[in-house]
């Protein structure tokens, strides 16, 4: 199963409020973010990090290992594979020596369990909900596969599972724009970079992978030093660290790996244009976003939520006036920082005219004083994300988790979210000059084929065999 890039540690996917009228509710809002939990770390380098919560007699689980696609170029013991972390993913339910294939969903589906597992390029995580009586038997399970895989096992299910990954990607990318992701990211970035390719990767590929290959893949990610183990639901925090010591905890400690150098920087600038049969035309600018660390990171994130406004600023009036039939803006983070994306629509298939609207839209936040009730909706929306986050326990954990392998600090999420509700109008400006700058976008124009649209001027057709 695959899920694409979370924006999960990025904000709503999306009135007037004065600032010091709502200091308090927000301080408020923050403080209920604040969770408290209990951090471990067992003698063979697993983090473990405990919540209790009483409101049901469930635990969430949720075990997260900073493998991903990026590793798909290669590692101590596997040669590259665009796709091969994903297929490790499936391979995780082959089998271990002592659990045969089957098992583990037997088992834990008899015990009420819910589990389910997704990668992307920079985490694969594990996921269950299950009641309290059965954590015993899941932290069992995931200890017998972190221990290993049976070489057998693997090599036994290797052929199927690569069948259902030629399926999934089969539907991943049969619908309309079922590839522009894959063309932005491979017009986004150079050759060789680990993320230039999708999660899915390439069949081609995928058929040369073997059951060694997997081994060496999974025994690297899967190390109990490369994992953080979250658990949020009804459970003493005490209790928990012995039966993850008993488990988990107790799986012998071996090397893990830090993962591929980040690799060439973006193509940039660059425009290229794909075709596909949607019926309109589409354009998709994309900008580097600075490391979430930095001082302009929340502002320059707030751009996204700003250029996707539907009815304000003057993508947001454009189509209130029919001249877009739609148009979003989000941003994709990743350890280096990631990207801001917008995504233009019409049925028109005029590309110029779509990238003039883009560059006022640009030019409106660099230039412009951002007006206050612009601003007061984009913070509101976040109040009210921030508002829901921590209602679901498998949300919870999820966040627990993220925040826990991308800053060390379990708790992230409310100074995260504290830090883009009180960003001032005038950074919002700088950031904008900073990040949406001319010299470093890459454009993606998407026409349907034969209906006489025209592509920007230098923007030649990207090579569909590049895909993968
Ligand atoms: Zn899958």
């Amino acid at each position: 199963m695959v899920i694409p890039l979370l924006l999960l540690l990025c904000g709503p996917l999306g009135g007037l409020l004065g600032g010091t009228a709502f200091a308090i509710s927000d301080e408020l809002l923050l403080s209920r973010l604040q969770v408290q939990v209990v951090e471990h770390r067992f003698d063979n380098g697993l983090r473990l990090v405990v919540q209790t919560d009483r409101r049901a007699p469930l635990v969430a689980m949720h075990l997260q290992t900073a493998a991903g696609a990026s590793w798909d170029v290669g590692g101590p013991g596997w040669s590259e594979a665009a796709g091969m972390a994903h297929l490790v993913e499936h391979l995780l339910y082959a089998g271990s020596e002592r659990t045969p294939h089957g098992s583990y969903d037997g088992l834990l589906a008899a015990a009420g369990a819910e589990t389910n597992a997704w990668t992307e390029h920079h985490a694969m995580a594990l996921t269950a909900l299950v009641p309290v009586e059965a954590l015993d038997l899941l932290l069992e399970l995931e200890a017998d596969r972190m221990a290993g895989l049976s070489a057998p096992a693997v090599a036994a299910r290797l052929d199927l599972e690569r069948q259902v990954v030629a399926q999934e990607r089969g539907i991943e990318r049969e619908g309309p724009g079922g590839l522009d992701s894959l063309a932005l990211r491979t017009l986004s970035f150079a050759p060789g970079h680990p993320e230039r390719h999708s999660v899915l990767g390439s069949q081609a590929e995928l058929e040369r992978v073997s059951a060694e290959d997997v081994l060496a893949f999974h025994a690297a990610a899967f190390a109990p030093s490369s994992c953080v183990l979250v658990l949020v639901g009804d459970l003493d925090p005490a209790l928990a660290i012995e039966s993850v010591g008993r488990t988990l905890g107790a799986v012998p400690s071996r090397a893990g790996w830090e993962g591929p150098a980040t690799g060439p920087e973006a193509v940039r600038p660059a425009a290229a244009t794909h075709y596909d049969d949607i019926g309109g035309t589409t354009l998709y600018a994309s900008w580097p976003l600075p490391p979430a660390q930095h001082p302009s990171a929340a502002a320059a994130h707030l751009l996204a939520d700003l250029l996707g406004q539907q009815d304000q600023g003057v993508l947001g009036q454009a189509r209130r006036r029919g001249r877009i039939e739609r148009h979003s803006a989000w941003v994709e983070l990743t350890p280096g920082g990631g990207r801001l994306l917008v995504q233009l629509r019409s049925r028109k298939g005029e590309a110029e005219r779509l990238r003039r609207l883009l560059d006022r839209a640009v030019a409106e936040l660099h230039e412009q004083p951002l007006p206050p009730e612009r601003l007061s909706a984009v913070t509101a929306r976040w109040r009210s994300w921030a508002a829901r986050v921590g209602q679901d326990p498998q949300d919870q954990a999820e966040t627990l988790a993220r925040c826990a392998v991308e800053t060390a600090e379990p708790t992230c999420f409310a100074d995260h979210v504290g830090r883009h509700l009180e960003v001032p109008e005038a950074e919002i400006q700088a950031a904008a000059r900073a990040v949406l700058d001319p010299q470093e976008r890459v454009l993606l124009v998407v026409l349907a084929p034969g209906q006489g649209a025209r592509s920007l001027d230098g923007a030649p057709r990207l090579d569909p065999s590049e895909l993968r």
